[in-house]
């Protein structure tokens, strides 16, 4: 028995050592990937209710490797943020971002994800501005969309920046509202313009009377509070439907479009459905 825990140890130390080199070849990848381009950002449409329109494109990453292929953000973005790499993708973000919404109407804005670590390892702030100044992007145009694990970080760091950034007329977002431990509790802490309400509360809205009451709810407490409600994840005619009964006032998800690259942002826009 005791030989074979050794047995075990040395597995693991093994197993340990090729995790350690996984992350190493992982970050050296990383590190390269922006200037070798293999960078991309796709276009998800906002979806506007009431005017029964597209009003706006989130942002989200894609990295095609050359060999693994294209990588999801949630096999890189967690790591990056770990190693502090997210800074530099999120200023490339940031950029791209901007310079691509200058070319589209000037109606349709874009939202940008933004990580905890880019508020407390960078000066956002330039950051926005050095984007919008080099794309020449009205602030206006663009919505930073922030989770609570951002204030979790550290509450009296990023408020101020939140408000610089919001004086400016750049508006913010919560995403992936009622996921966190908290989520309710933050609500009084910054008068964000938007909640994205997250993708798991519309599964069920259609057919379980529990799941509509509890979206209801939310969308409902957002409006009370004076703040646009999104809601992610909208995958069915049925669930468009009836958010349309609700005071929801955008939607988000794969029945209006999957994100896709800059160069169909054209193409979704001039849509009938847009008409
Ligand atoms: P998120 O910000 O909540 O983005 C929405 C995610 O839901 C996207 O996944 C999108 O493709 C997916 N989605 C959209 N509509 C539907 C739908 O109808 N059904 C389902 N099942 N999924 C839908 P994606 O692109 O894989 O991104 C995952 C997460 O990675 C994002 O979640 C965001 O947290 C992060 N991320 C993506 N791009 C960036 C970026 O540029 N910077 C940072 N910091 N994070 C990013
Ligand atoms: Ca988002
Ligand atoms: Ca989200
Ligand atoms: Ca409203």
């Amino acid at each position: 028995a005791k030989s074979d825990g050794r047995k075990r140890e040395r597995f693991f130390a093994g197993e340990m050592e090729a995790q350690m080199q996984l992350r190493h070849a992982l970050e050296a990848d990383l590190r390269a990937a922006i200037e070798k381009e293999e960078f991309e950002l796709h276009y998800q449409p906002l979806y506007d209710l009431s005017q029964r329109r597209i009003c706006g494109f989130e942002a989200l990453i894609r990295w095609n490797h050359p060999i693994r292929g294209r990588v999801a953000p949630i096999d890189f973005i967690p790591f990056a943020e770990e190693v502090g790499l997210i800074v530099d993708i999120g200023r490339w973000v940031l950029r791209r971002a901007c310079s691509d919404a200058a070319e589209w109407p000037e109606d349709i804005k874009v939202a940008v994800n933004v990580s905890a670590t880019q508020f407390s390892s960078s000066d956002l702030t330039r950051d926005v501005g050095e984007a919008l100044a080099t794309a020449s992007l009205s602030p206006l145009r663009l919505e930073l969309e922030i989770t609570e694990s951002v204030l979790m970080e550290n509450l009296g760091e990023v408020l101020p920046i939140l408000h610089a950034l919001k004086e400016r007329g750049i508006r913010i977002s919560m995403d992936d509202f009622g996921t966190g431990y908290s989520s309710l509790s933050y609500l009084s802490s910054f008068p964000f313009d938007k909640i994205k309400i997250d993708k798991s509360f519309v599964n069920d809205i259609v057919d379980n009377k529990e799941a509509h009451a509890i979206m209801h709810a939310i969308i409902l407490l957002g409006d009370a509070l004076g703040m646009r409600v999104t809601v992610e994840g909208v995958e069915t005619a049925e669930q468009l439907a009836l958010l349309e009964c609700e005071e929801c006032d955008e939607i988000q998800g794969y029945h209006i479009s999957r994100p896709r690259p800059a160069l169909d942002v054209p193409h979704l826009l001039s849509l009938p459905r847009n008409g």
